[in-house]
């Protein structure tokens, strides 16, 4: 059985004073982690704060980026050791926004997926598919070549704790999420690459989110897909309430 997994992705969206106001929100009202898994992946500034902050809480904490060298001459970057020594679970790797404003290629992803796991944090892989693609029949080509490239040199150990999240661009931050066919098919797509990969059994155990204008109102129809493990959500998991109310929704 996989646990359903709802994970926040904050952007480069709060202040200090706005990620305490969300952290008194949600105290006291989580739910039991053994039912549902939740996680909050915020700007590198918040992380360690946000990680006191939630020790005696069910929530992880993720980063949305890192680079893959662990230290050295990179003016900017975040050390995945860094990271993982503050007590951050995820890092979220391949966001499209990644992909497309700061031009990272999937060798980079990959090289980033490697880092990760070498310092025993567990990967949020996302793969993108933009309208074109769509449009051109291009989908499974373009999400199965992300899969196979961001894994290549992963073990079959660390492979089975990897999330990968199908997260067409055209649905993210537009308030209509792809259909629910549309998702399960993004998601089944990726469970069957993983297969192809590996095997079935470690197929079984990833743990396959979408992500793209998910919000209250619609997660319920969503999480019903078979293939579909849980969520990552952008814009309705800034505020206290309405993240109280995604995670809330019995899957
Ligand atoms: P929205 O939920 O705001 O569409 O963002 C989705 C996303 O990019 C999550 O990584």
């Amino acid at each position: 059985m996989r646990i359903p997994m709802i994970v926040g992705n904050w952007k480069m969206n709060k202040t200090a004073a706005t990620v305490a106001k969300f952290m008194d929100g949600i105290r006291d009202n989580l739910p039991d982690s053994r039912m549902i898994e939740t996680a909050i992946c915020a700007p590198a500034l918040f992380l360690e704060r946000m990680v006191a902050h939630t020790a005696d809480m069910p929530l992880e904490i993720g980063a949305e980026n890192c680079y893959f060298e662990d230290s050295g001459a990179f003016t900017g970057e975040t050390s995945p050791m860094a990271l993982s020594q503050a007590g951050v679970d995820f890092v979220i790797l391949g966001h499209s926004e990644r992909r497309k404003i700061f031009r990272e290629t999937d060798e980079m992803v990959n090289l980033k997926v490697q880092a990760v796991f070498r310092n025993h944090m567990r990967p949020i892989i996302c793969c993108d598919e933009t309208m074109g693609q769509r449009e051109n029949n291009d989908t499974v080509h373009w999400v199965v070549a992300q899969v196979i490239e961001a894994l290549k040199g992963v073990s079959e150990e660390d492979a089975r704790t990897a999330i990968i999240a199908y997260e067409p661009s055209w649905a993210i931050g537009v308030g209509t999420p792809a259909t629910p066919d549309q998702i399960e098919e993004g998601c089944y797509l990726i469970r069957q690459t993983v297969a192809d990969v590996y095997d079935d059994t470690i197929a079984d155990e990833v743990r396959v989110l979408y992500g793209g204008s998910v919000k209250p109102a619609n997660i319920n129809e969503i999480m019903q897909k078979v293939d579909v493990d849980g969520v990552l959500v952008g814009n309705a998991s800034l505020e206290a309430q309405s993240f109280l109310e995604l995670i809330s929704n019995d899957p």
